[in-house]
């Protein structure tokens, strides 16, 4: 690398659309990127100077905004002992730490932790899980129940759990893995519960259940796949038909954890406990890829007691120490604030706010949950003319086929969210 390109700040856009993937996109005319210089609170600075409001939360995961206090010095302090050290054979306070605050915050029952190192991973860690238990106990059981329109990632396991008509992932389709997929839960959040949506699960189980493994959902809000929100009796039901059937659950809770909806996991909406749990996304405040799949004893001792002896996986990356100290200041951040404040806070705001592009020709549908606000439309939007638009008005919101749609940082002011709901409503008018 040269001195010049080292002392050039610009950040080399064009070096950039050549040379770099983004999410989803092409190398021969890949949309757009704005240079981002920084980012502080909930303000997203551009090279250009401007000032953007987020709404993405960077796809979920940032809890406190940007530059946090407490996450810096605890990603300083644990840099200065060790970013990382292998897992295998050795161990460090910030994993344990992390492991006993999990185990103690989510549902109950799931007490033993595996750390991977990104979401996708962590489903793979748990289909895995869920394979070799039913292995351990002699039962051929190797399929999976997912849900349509259900997202896990972008994985190959998590793809062939992943919605197989209206995702991409259909493009691989001859090599991926067939799984059982049962319709969408039909009955919304804020419907009334009709026990008829239970029926097509039902027959799956009740026709298959002695080939399936487990069932794998997005407890109450599917995100990726459509931003829709369904009854919580759906998870409930789902829990009971798991236990009828001898099949486990397994709940992703990679979008839905840590406060999100309005509880600390969607789970608690219906008071149930998964077999596995995968968490991710917001474990680290945004800060880094991390994840962790969670079990019950009854799994993880079933594993460890069958033919291999051991649970087979384990990630160069396994229990980053700085990942896992910078989870643990951000857990304390959010355990240690009102939080369903600021989450009910937000969703009041997002409620009232949002109601005023239900009218809108272009809008099919509005829709809030928690710090989830979405505007679906009738059709879907030139993503790069609207991206502009909202950049011009201030505020980083990315939409994605017909939903616009916000998961601000919990710490977004009231103005803030303001102003995101009324860039909303400039573009869907
Ligand atoms: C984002 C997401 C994943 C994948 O996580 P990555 O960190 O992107 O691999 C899996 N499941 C759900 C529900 C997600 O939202």
């Amino acid at each position: 690398m040269s001195i010049k390109s080292l002392s050039n700040i610009d950040i080399d856009l064009n070096y950039d659309k050549k040379h770099i993937w983004h999410p989803y996109t092409s190398m021969t005319s890949p949309i757009p990127c704005y240079p981002v210089e920084s980012a502080e609170g909930c303000l997203i600075s551009l090279q250009s100077g401007e000032k953007l409001i987020d709404g993405m939360a960077s796809w979920w995961a940032c809890l406190f905004g940007y530059n946090v206090k407490e996450l810096n010095d605890a990603a300083t302090e644990q840099l200065s002992k060790m970013s990382h050290i292998m897992f295998g054979g050795l161990t460090h306070q910030p994993a344990v730490d992390l492991a006993k605050t999990l185990v103690d915050i989510t549902p109950k029952g799931l007490d033993k932790v595996f750390f991977s190192d990104s979401g996708s991973v962590a489903v793979e860690v748990a289909m895995k899980m869920a394979l070799q238990y039913w292995q351990s106990l002699g039962e051929n059981k190797t399929k999976f129940v997912a849900l349509k329109k259900g997202y896990h990632g972008d994985t190959f396991a998590a793809m062939s759990v992943t919605d197989p008509e209206g995702s991409m992932h259909e493009l691989y389709q001859d090599f991926v893995v067939r799984n059982y997929f049962t319709e969408q839960p039909s009955v919304r959040f804020d419907q009334s519960w009709q026990e008829n949506a239970m029926d097509d699960l039902t027959t799956l189980l009740a026709t298959q259940h002695e080939n399936i493994a487990a069932l794998i959902l997005e407890p109450i809000v599917q995100g990726a796949g459509g931003m829709y929100f369904y009854h919580p009796n759906y998870l409930k039901a789902a829990r009971e038909l798991c236990n009828q059937y001898n099949v486990l659950l397994i709940a992703d809770e990679i979008a839905t954890g840590f406060g999100r909806t309005g509880k600390l996991f969607a789970c608690e909406h219906a008071d149930i406990s998964p077999d596995i749990l995968c968490l991710g996304k917001a474990i680290t405040g945004g800060y880094m890829s991390f994840a962790a799949t969670l079990t019950t004893t009854k799994v993880a001792t079933t594993i460890s007691e069958g033919k291999a002896g051991v649970f087979m996986h384990g990630p160069t990356f396994m229990g980053n120490a700085l990942a896992c100290a910078v989870a643990n200041a951000n857990l304390c951040k959010l355990l240690t604030c009102d939080w369903p404040q600021l989450v009910n806070n937000i969703s009041i705001q997002l409620n009232n706010e949002l109601q005023k592009c239900q009218p809108l020709d272009k809008v099919q549908s509005v829709r809030v949950l928690g710090a989830i606000g979405v505007v679906e439309l009738k059709q879907a939007v030139d993503m790069v003319a609207v991206q502009k638009q909202f950049v011009e008005l201030g505020v980083w919101i990315r939409p994605f086929g017909k939903l616009i749609y916000v998961m601000p940082p919990y710490v977004a002011s009231q103005q803030q969210i303001n102003c995101l709901c009324e860039a909303i409503y400039e573009v869907c008018k």
